[in-house]
C-alpha cells in the first residue's frame, strides 16, 4: 500500500492520464435538470475531467446503473438464433464512489452472483470491469444513516481519495494503479470513515421480528401517503428487481430482442400475474414488503442487512416518506411502543 499527496493541478493531470486508459464514472452535476425548477441534478455519469467530479452533494441516483442499466438489451433473436448483445463500451471503468455505495455493490454481488447457484452473466461482464476509487466522506450528508446500518466503513477499494481545499491525498491498494500515482509526494494518508450520522436508526434483529408484524397497523399510513412513483426503488443502490420484455421488430414474430428493464416493488403492476391476479395492491403492503426485504429476509439468507443507509430513498420521495423512520417505527412497534 502506498500513499501520495498531490496539488489539485497535479491531480487533474493524473485524472486525465487515467481517462486515457479507463472509462471514468462518478457523481456529476447537471445544472437546471433537478426535480424542482432552478435546481440541479447530481447523478452518476461519464467524467471527461476532474472538475466534473461533484464532491459537495450526494448523487440522487446510485452507481448501480453501471452494472445494472435501467433498460438493457440482453440478446437478439432471429428464428432459432440468439446473439448476445455487445457492451456499449468494452473498456474497464474506474468509478468514484463513497463507502456506502461500495457496500451497496457487495449486496448487488450477492443478488446477481451468489443467489440460487447461478451467476447472472449480464451483470458479471460489467461488474468484472469495475475498479472502485473510494471518496472519503469528511462528514455525512442529509438523511444518511450508514453508521446504523454498519455500512460507513469499506475496505474493497483499489484507491482511496481525500479531497481537501488545496490538495488530494491518495492511498493506492491495487498495484495496477501504483504507476499512475507515482508522481505524487509520499504521504502517510489512510482514509477515515464517518462514525456518526445526524440520523440514527434502530434496526431490529431478525429473531425479534415475529410474523404478527405483518398485520401491524403501522403499515396503513403508507396506503394513503405513498403514490407508487417508485423513486425510492430506482434511486436505491440495492434494489435489483427487473421485468423482462421481448420486443419484436415490425410485425415479425421471430426476430427481435430481449430487454430487462428496472421494476420496483412500489410500482403498480409489479405483482400482476396471468389471470388478472395481483398481490400487494395496497401501498402499505408494498412498503411492508420492501422493509422486510431490506432488513429481514435478505439478512436471513446472506447474514447482513440489504439496506446500506445511503438515505437516497428519503432524499427523493415526493411524499416525504422516510424509510429510516419506517425502520424506527418497526423497532418501536416491536417494543410495544407508539409506532405511529
Ligand atoms: S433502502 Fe433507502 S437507505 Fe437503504 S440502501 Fe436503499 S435507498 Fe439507501
Ligand atoms: S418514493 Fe415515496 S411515494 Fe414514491 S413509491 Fe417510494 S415511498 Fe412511495
Amino acid at each position: 500500500m502506498y500513499s501520495f499527496s498531490f496539488s489539485l493541478e497535479e491531480f487533474s493531470r493524473v485524472f486525465d492520464a487515467l481517462g486515457e486508459r479507463y472509462a471514468l464514472s462518478g457523481p456529476r452535476r447537471f445544472p437546471g435538470k433537478g426535480r424542482f425548477s432552478g435546481t440541479d441534478l447530481v447523478k452518476y455519469a461519464p467524467l471527461a475531467s476532474f472538475d466534473e467530479l461533484e464532491l459537495d452533494e450526494k448523487s440522487g441516483m446510485s452507481p448501480k446503473s453501471l452494472v445494472f442499466p435501467p433498460d438493457e438489451t440482453t440478446f437478439y433473436f432471429n428464428g432459432d438464433e440468439f446473439t448476445e448483445a455487445p457492451l456499449e463500451d468494452e473498456r474497464e471503468t474506474v468509478v468514484f464512489l463513497r463507502p456506502c455505495d461500495i457496500n451497496g455493490f457487495r449486496r448487488l454481488d450477492a443478488i446477481f452472483l451468489e443467489n440460487g447457484g447461478t451467476k447472472d452473466p449480464y451483470y458479471m461482464r460489467r461488474r468484472e470491469k469495475l475498479h472502485f476509487f473510494m471518496i472519503e466522506c469528511a462528514t455525512s450528508f442529509e438523511n444518511c444513516f450508514c453508521v446504523s446500518m454498519g455500512s460507513n466503513v469499506a475496505g474493497e477499494y483499489a484507491v482511496a481519495l481525500r479531497f481537501d481545499q488545496d490538495s488530494v491525498l491518495v492511498q493506492v491498494k491495487d498495484e495496477r494503479f501504483a504507476g499512475l500515482f507515482a508522481t505524487g509526494a509520499p504521504s502517510e494518508f489512510s482514509p477515515e470513515f464517518v462514525r456518526e450520522n445526524a440520523r440514527t436508526v434502530e434496526v431490529p434483529d431478525v429473531d425479534e421480528m415475529p410474523p404478527e408484524l405483518f398485520l401491524h397497523p403501522l403499515w396503513e399510513e403508507y396506503d394513503a401517503r405513498c403514490i407508487a412513483c417508485g423513486r425510492c426503488n430506482t434511486s436505491c443502490v440495492t434494489c435489483t428487481c427487473f421485468s423482462t420484455r421481448d420486443i419484436f421488430y415490425a410485425d415479425s414474430r421471430r426476430s427481435g430482442e430481449r430487454r430487462r428493464v428496472w421494476d420496483g416493488c412500489h410500482l403498480d403492476g409489479f405483482t400482476d400475474m396471468a389471470g388478472g391476479h395481483s398481490f400487494r395492491k395496497k401501498k402499505g403492503e408494498r412498503m411492508r414488503f420492501k422493509t422486510f426485504h431490506k432488513i429481514y429476509d435478505f439478512k436471513k439468507r446472506f447474514g447482513y442487512n440489504m439496506c446500506v443507509g445511503c438515505g437516497r430513498c428519503d432524499d427523493v420521495c415526493p411524499e416525504y416518506i422516510s424509510f429510516a423512520e419506517c425502520i424506527n417505527k418497526v423497532a418501536a412497534a416491536l417494543k410495544g411502543g407508539d409506532a405511529k
